[in-house]
């Protein structure tokens, strides 16, 4: 028996035994009247309750407790208890619930749940991106009448989603690529999951582009190459044009060579750690490397005129950076006619070390000047050509200045000459005491 049921017997027996009293004291009649008021009294305590309790069912108020004498007491406490447990178990399924939220808005995909009828159950705020959504506005709209791509509609009524979709032009500027790829849960429910493919995708085509550029800048040589073989084989030749010919070879090859040695020198600066802080370059001996370089490249057709601070170095790997300014005076030379000048000057601006070289040369065309440092990118092919360029040098000089941290500032006007300026950020210069002759 439980407490309920034992309380009402106690309670039942208690009557019986005061009217038993009253009913041998003052009679059966007053016996019965004290019965029944205590009755009515019970029955108009419990409609009471009950009503009060019904109207907290209708609107619970959380953490207010009524108050009330034995059995109902007891029942308001226990109701609390259970409210509170649910309460409990609720803010943890919610914290949940905005954990998980977070975890997906936190994701740097876009996902997108939709219900069985294709309509927007709820999407992050990539998705929002990627697909020009709105969470809130478009909540319970149909993806299709706001994602209008006919890919996109194809895609998704086709059910046949192993392969991802890709989208072109999407964005703001249209020039975005995703790759979208939906998957069924649930009952008829379907995950969208995005992703922006866009750098991916420039980068596969850079690749694409080079590998087709490398194949071209060394299948010229090589059908040269072949050409003169064929000739040598077949027709006969004196000594001074076979002479000739293996000249015309051996320039071919030593072509192919530069461009191999170049895209090696690339590979190896993409691949390798960033060239040390801590080093301080000897730059009086890169300088006099330059010089010396400079003088037997040009064989006495320029003017040369050199300009340094000795006391000024920079910190940094230093076959990188005589690699670098090596190009620059290379080029100089290369793309200025006889009799012009070149002037190199290494000094400091602004508390920070700049190198630069200007030239008299042929000059670069405004258009043009955004586009040097791209791989085999040339003003001048044939000129290029025939200075024995490899259309790399510019690419290598702006990995090199990147490792470094450096800016490459380039100047120039069609048939007066360029200016091309390294300038080396402040962290990496350094000053010295001029050491004695
Ligand atoms: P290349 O091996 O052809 O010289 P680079 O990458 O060194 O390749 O240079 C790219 C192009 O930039 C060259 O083909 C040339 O047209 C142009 N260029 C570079 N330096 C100069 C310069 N000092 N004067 C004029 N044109 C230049």
């Amino acid at each position: 028996m439980n407490i309920i049921w034992a309380r009402s017997l106690v309670s039942l027996v208690l009557l019986a035994i005061a009217s038993a009293a009253i009913g041998a004291f003052a009679g059966v009649k007053w016996a019965l009247a004290f019965a029944l008021a205590v009755l009515v009294v019970q029955s108009l305590f419990g409609t009471y309750h009950t009503e009060r309790l019904w109207r907290l069912l209708d609107a619970p108020v959380y953490g207010q407790v009524p108050s009330a004498p034995g059995v109902w007491g007891e029942i308001y406490y226990r109701l609390h208890k259970l409210a509170k447990r649910w309460h409990a178990q609720v803010r943890q399924v919610e914290q949940q619930h905005s954990r998980f939220i977070q975890a997906i808005q936190a994701s740097p995909n876009g996902v997108a749940m939709l219900d069985d009828h294709d309509q927007i159950e709820w999407c992050n705020a990539i998705a929002e991106e990627h697909f020009g959504l709105d969470a809130k506005r478009d909540l319970r709209q149909h993806i299709t009448h706001l994602v209008r791509h006919p890919e996109f509609v194809r895609y998704l009524n086709s059910h046949r989603y192993e392969q991802m979709l890709v989208m072109r032009g999407m964005g703001d500027k249209r020039q975005n690529v995703l790759s979208v790829q939906v998957f069924p849960y649930g009952e008829n429910r379907k995950l969208v999951l995005s992703a922006d493919i866009t750098e991916l995708e420039r980068t596969d085509s850079m690749r694409r582009d080079f590998v087709a550029n490398v194949s071209h800048e060394l299948k010229t040589p090589l059908t040269v190459l072949s050409g003169f073989l064929e000739t040598m084989r077949e027709l006969p030749l004196d000594e001074a044009d076979r002479a000739r010919y293996l000249e015309l070879m051996e320039q071919q090859a030593s072509r192919m060579r530069h461009i191999v040695d170049d895209l090696l020198v690339l590979a190896k600066l993409e691949g390798d750690a960033k060239p040390p802080s801590d080093h301080a370059v000897d730059m009086i001996a890169v300088l006099r490397h330059l010089r010396e370089d400079a003088a037997t490249l040009s064989g006495g057709r320029h003017q040369i005129a050199f300009d340094t601070d000795d006391s000024l170095t920079v910190t940094g790997a230093e076959t990188e950076i005589l690699s670098a300014l090596g190009n620059l005076v290379t080029n100089a030379i290369r793309y200025t006619p006889d009799g012009g000048s070149i002037r190199v000057e290494w000094r400091l601006i602004g508390g920070a070390a700049a190198f630069s070289v200007t030239d008299t040369g042929f000059g670069i065309p405004a258009a043009d000047i955004p586009r040097l440092t791209e791989r085999f990118y040339r003003v001048d092919r044939s000129r290029s050509r025939d200075t024995g360029g490899t259309g790399l040098g510019l690419a290598i000089v702006k990995h090199v200045l990147q490792r470094h941290d450096c800016l490459l500032d380039v100047k120039s006007e069609e048939g007066r000459g360029s200016v091309f300026t390294v300038r080396f950020p402040a962290q990496r210069t350094v000053r010295r005491q001029p050491q004695p002759a």
